[in-house]
């Protein structure tokens, strides 16, 4: 395989650009605000090439040396066809060939797949997950998102949509979900739903989640059970995972993943408890490890694993 690839991050709030090389090491990184582009899908498209082309200047890379683009994008991607189904929080990105327009644009090879799966890959070779057959990646932000290794390959489902561990229905009535259902996993731990209670259970409409992080740190005892129940939501969740696919290892990541020591307590504790005692006794429980990374450094998987199945 050739020595580069440029990965690609798009986020509802920024886009992320990386030169990696064959080791998983990020040599550059730029970063573009998707909020800046959000109206018109061309110009991102188009900001983005000239954001390739622009690392490939700067480090006087001909196209020869780059062996393709990966991109991870948070929505339903079919990867096969390279085509973006629905984008979460960019909107008007509905059935965009993307690949094709990128291919067309860059004159190189690209790839495309859901961010999760994407980040999935990364902490999976170069990451927390490294050696591990089987294998769960949580991300913990806006979205709860899940990305699944099986058997040392990444399982995407029928239709490319497997793992959307953040709408698992934990309750038979609960509040509306966005992706259409009710009572979802996510409903009670995504970033903006914690936000939402914390400012009821704080009575303080200008707090925040690091805020509250900050409180916990500090012994707040409020704050601290905040952080707890989280871990237990999330955890219960995560046992009937654990029930189900018997993974070998869940590596937790994103945003929320950073808050304090109990949520991850709160997780693991809750995991152990509530999952049947094999399954349980037997899963490691670990950080995600590339953090910002996370997206770019798996995108150059994305590339390695497209490449060398063809
Ligand atoms: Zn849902």
């Amino acid at each position: 395989m050739r020595p580069f690839v440029i990965g690609i991050d798009i986020g509802g709030t920024n886009t992320k650009l990386g030169l990696i090389n064959s080791g998983g090491k990020v040599l550059l990184r730029t970063t573009l605000p998707t909020r800046s582009f959000i109206r018109n899908k061309t110009e991102l498209i188009n900001a983005i090439a000239a954001a390739v082309q622009a690392i490939l200047k700067k480090k006087k890379l001909a196209r020869k040396e780059i062996a393709g683009i990966g991109i991870g994008l948070p929505g339903l991607i079919n990867m096969k066809k390279g085509t973006v189904n629905f984008l979460v929080n960019i909107p008007r990105w509905e059935n965009v060939p993307l690949k094709r327009i990128m291919e067309q644009k860059l004159r190189l090879p690209v790839f495309i797949d859901n961010d999760v799966n994407v980040m999935t890959l990364g902490e999976w070779k170069f990451g927390a997950g490294r050696g591990i057959r089987n294998l769960i990646c949580i991300t913990l932000g806006t979205g709860v998102g899940g990305g699944l290794v099986f058997n040392n390959e990444i399982y995407r489902g029928g239709a490319f949509t497997a793992g959307e561990i953040g709408h698992i229905p934990l309750n038979e009535q609960g509040f509306s979900c966005n992706c259409g259902g009710y009572g979802c996993l996510e409903r009670s731990v995504g970033s903006a739903h914690l936000l939402r209670k914390a400012k009821s259970v704080f009575k303080n409409r200008e707090i925040s989640l690091e805020k509250i992080t900050e409180k916990a740190r500090q012994g707040d005892k409020k704050a601290i059970e905040f952080w707890k129940e989280a871990g237990r939501h999330l955890g219960n969740g995560l046992a009937g995972v654990v029930n189900l696919l018997n993974p070998d290892c869940l590596v937790i990541g994103g945003g929320i993943a950073g808050a304090h020591q109990v949520l991850f307590k709160a997780i693991e504790e809750t995991i152990r408890n509530r999952a049947m005692k094999i399954p349980a006794s037997m899963v490691k429980i670990k950080k995600a490890e590339l953090g910002q990374d996370a997206g770019i450094i798996g995108a150059y998987v994305l590339v390695q694993h497209a490449l060398s199945s063809k």
